[in-house]
């Protein structure tokens, strides 16, 4: 099984919805709506009666906030009915998602985005500035040193995706702030330790596919077009039917359409067709 990462957003209170985006196929492979609301539900309930025979899709209970990583976490348990695991979650580190993934049925590893890696290389040089064990003559590293290897690295990040190679090659720059060289040899040891491991093949892949995770924007503003937020599509099965052909739409471009109506029988017309 690839890698694979989890795609979400909550449009709003009511609706909220989730994908499992395969992290080098770029593709959909699963997806998950989240409804608070049903119209036909809300209304017989209203009037004291039971509601009429209807296509519910009211499946959220909990609050909004917990919308997001239920959806996370039921998308992964459902993986083994379909004879796969996900063995691997992208997403932020202060994602609720993340915080929720050990409740998944089997073991999943949790790889940060690129932001959280570079707070965390910049929390690893607040470290080695900390100890302040240097030697006589010995450059401290400034909070300008700090910020300037901050700049570096996520801009290797971005300039580097999907390029292993490149970006172990652009890892380390020497123009460093006001033309001058660190000095000391304990400085020195520090920093090629830490940056032997962040150019180790472990951690470079793992930084190429974490730089890649720009990537789920795209079904985003799909979804954004299908499912705007300005309107409210979620007291039906309409929000699901939408962020269905959202999800259909970046898996098979806008041909999903013509597909879908040959496959009801349906004449595609002209203008679809063109479309
Ligand atoms: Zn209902």
């Amino acid at each position: 099984m690839e890698i694979n990462k989890i795609n979400q957003s909550i449009n709003d209170s009511l609706t909220g919805h989730g994908a499992i985006m395969g992290s080098k196929t770029k593709k959909v492979l699963d997806y998950s709506c989240a409804n608070k609301l049903c119209r036909i539900c809300e209304g017989a309930r209203s009037k004291g009666k039971d509601p009429i025979y209807h296509d519910c899709r009211q499946n959220h209970k909990g609050s909004s906030k917990s919308m997001e990583p239920e959806v996370g976490v039921r998308l992964f348990n459902d993986a083994p009915n379909y004879g796969v695991k996900y063995s691997v979650f992208i997403g932020d580190d202060g994602s609720s998602t993340i915080a929720k993934i050990h409740e998944v049925s089997y073991n999943v590893e949790k790889w940060s985005h690129s932001s959280h890696a570079t707070r965390t290389l910049v929390s690893h040089l607040h470290k080695i500035k900390s100890e302040k064990n240097n030697l006589p003559g010995e450059s401290v590293l400034s909070q300008k040193v700090i910020d300037y290897f901050q700049k570096c690295f996520s801009y290797c990040l971005t300039q580097n995706k999907g390029d292993p190679e490149k970006m172990r090659k652009h890892f380390f720059h020497k123009d460093l702030p006001n033309g001058k060289d660190l000095k000391g040899e304990h400085l020195k040891k520090n920093l090629t330790s830490l940056f032997t491991i962040y150019s180790s093949d472990i951690v470079i892949k793992k930084l190429v596919e974490n730089a890649s995770s720009q990537s789920n924007e795209s079904l985003h503003s799909t979804v954004g077009s299908k499912v705007p937020k300005i309107r409210f599509y979620g007291g039906s099965e309409t929000a699901d039917q939408r962020i269905a052909a959202a999800v259909a739409q970046t898996n098979l471009g806008k041909q999903y359409l013509v597909d879908t109506l040959h496959c009801a029988d349906i004449e595609p017309g002209q203008i679809t067709e063109q479309e």
